[in-house]
Parts: C-alpha cells; sequence; structure tokens
C-alpha cells in the first residue's frame, strides 16, 4: 500500500517510524523545505512544494499513491485543503491527524481569536513587551506595532517585514516551564501571543504565563475541509492506514 504522508510534524515522523518497520506498507513522507535543518522521517522522504492542488494530484498518480495521511502542522491549511481536493477528486483515502488543541484551565488569561489579524488589535490594547511564539510565518503581521518591543522566537528567522523594536531568539523545543517562567520575566513580557499548535512540545509558555498571570492571546486553528475524516493520535492514524490496506 503506496502511502503519501504529508509531514513536518513529530506525529508524522512517528507515524513513518512505524509504518516503515510493517511488511506491506510502502511510505513516503514529504515536507515543505520551510526549515533549514528538518527533523527528518524514517523512509523515503521528498522536500518541496507540489505545485498547488493540479500538481499534488498530478504528483500523486504519477507515484502510484493509495492513500494519503495529512499529518500537517493544524496551521498549514493550504496543504490540508489541497490534499482533500486532490484526494477526492482521485477517490483516494484521506486520513487527517490533528492532535488536540489546548484548552484552557484555572488561573488562565486566554484571549481566542480567529486569525493573526485579530491577535495584532488584541496585542495592541493589551501589552507592552510582547512574547511572540507563532512560529516564523505571520510575524509580518505584528510589523506595523511600533509602540510595543516583541521577544520573538522561531526555529529558523522569520522573513518578511518585523515590528521595529524586537529581539529574535532562535529555538525549537521542547521547553520547560520554569525556562519558560525565566524568559519571560527576564524580558519583562507582559502578553504571550500563540496559535492553538497543541501537543506537549511548546505548551510550556501556557503554564509560565499562567503563573505569571499573564493574558495569552490564542490564535485558533483554520477549519478543515467538511467532511474530512479526523483523528487525533498517531495510534488511531495507524489503525486506520491497516484497516485501508487490508481492505
Ligand atoms: P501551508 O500554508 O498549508 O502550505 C503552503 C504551501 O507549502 C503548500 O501549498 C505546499 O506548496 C507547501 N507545503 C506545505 N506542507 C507541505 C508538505 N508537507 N509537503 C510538501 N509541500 C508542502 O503550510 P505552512 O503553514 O507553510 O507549513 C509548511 C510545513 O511546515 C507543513 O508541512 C507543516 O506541517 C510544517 N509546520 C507548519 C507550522 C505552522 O505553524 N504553520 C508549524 C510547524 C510545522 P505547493 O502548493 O507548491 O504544493
Amino acid at each position: 500500500m503506496k502511502t503519501l504522508i504529508l509531514g513536518g510534524t513529530r506525529e508524522a515522523r512517528e507515524i513513518a517510524h512505524i509504518a516503515s518497520g510493517e511488511r506491506g506498507f510502502d511510505i513516503i513522507s514529504s515536507l515543505a523545505g520551510r526549515v533549514r535543518d528538518p527533523l527528518l522521517p524514517e523512509g523515503p522522504v521528498r522536500i518541496g512544494g507540489f505545485g498547488g492542488g493540479e500538481g499534488l494530484r498530478k504528483w500523486l498518480v504519477d507515484n502510484e499513491i493509495a492513500g494519503v495521511i495529512d499529518a500537517t502542522h493544524p496551521f498549514a491549511g493550504t496543504i490540508s485543503a489541497n490534499a482533500a481536493g486532490a484526494a477526492a477528486d482521485l477517490g483516494l483515502p484521506i486520513l487527517h491527524v490533528r492532535r488536540t488543541g489546548w484548552s484552557e484551565q484555572p488561573g488562565d488569561r486566554w484571549i481566542r481569536v480567529p486569525d493573526l489579524d485579530a491577535a495584532v488589535q488584541e496585542v495592541a490594547q493589551l501589552g507592552e513587551r510582547v512574547f511572540l511564539t507563532i512560529g516564523r510565518q505571520g510575524v509580518a503581521a505584528f510589523a506595523g506595532l511600533t509602540r510595543q518591543w516583541f521577544l520573538i522566537r522561531a526555529i529558523d528567522p522569520p522573513t518578511g517585514a518585523l515590528p521595529p523594536h524586537h529581539e529574535l531568539l532562535l529555538a525549537r523545543g521542547p521547553f520547560s516551564p520554569a525556562d519558560e517562567q525565566r524568559l519571560m520575566a527576564r524580558h519583562g513580557i507582559d502578553v504571550l501571543v500563540t496559535k492553538d499548535s497543541g501537543g506537549d512540545q511548546t505548551a510550556a509558555k501556557l503554564d509560565a504565563a499562567r503563573s505569571a498571570g499573564l493574558p495569552v492571546v490564542v490564535v485558533d486553528r483554520p477549519e478543515l475541509p467538511p467532511g474530512a475524516v479526523v483523528v487525533e493520535t498517531v495510534d488511531a492514524a495507524w489503525t486506520w492506514l491497516r484497516a485501508i490496506a487490508s481492505r
């Protein structure tokens, strides 16, 4: 069963790892190629965009793919929509793996917003020293905030415009709550901005913000296409793949 795993996440690497050790599964993982030094999954990997939905459809046909697992990051909305469209066109089974989102706990001061533009509006009202942890992409949305100072954390440097007052911190999780607390205190952070990425690799910042009583602007996930089959765990994805293969 030749399966494409759209990756760039720990879940995608774990699924590739499991399937690589099993007979009868022919896996190829795909990465966008955004990160300079990516963590590579086990088994064959291709890197780079497909050239939109049409390019992906052609690639699936040319490579005789029989099923697709979209295990991309919850905020990678374009590739998920392209994959859903291409799979529907070709009549291929497709599964979307979306780890559980974060949920508010007692003591949290969260402001949920639908997108980055709304996050910018909130930040403009909420604080002066902002910890921006939305990854490399999307930082430019905050470039017009000229009064605030930003601590911008990402794995690789952001490309577009940056807010005029900032410090760039290049780092990859996991991070510990104690380290996050120290980092926020050292920089006098008064508001945290995050995507609702979910998972435990980067959740410590939320614990630290709760302990310090700081407001957190949480950007909601983009919707998956209607009718998408979604699971939250690697185990559930593996169960799905085995069921599809035994059809
Ligand atoms: P996106 O906005 O959904 O995708 C933009 C374009 O990048 C797609 O149209 C596609 O190009 C290409 N692409 C994305 N994922 C790909 C993949 N796995 N294999 C091949 N091409 C891919 O995605 P994004 O937000 O830029 O994220 C890019 C990658 O980084 C994803 O694979 C995601 O899992 C990973 N990632 C994203 C985030 C985040 O916060 N967005 C965080 C951690 C990891 P074509 O149209 O040319 O096919």
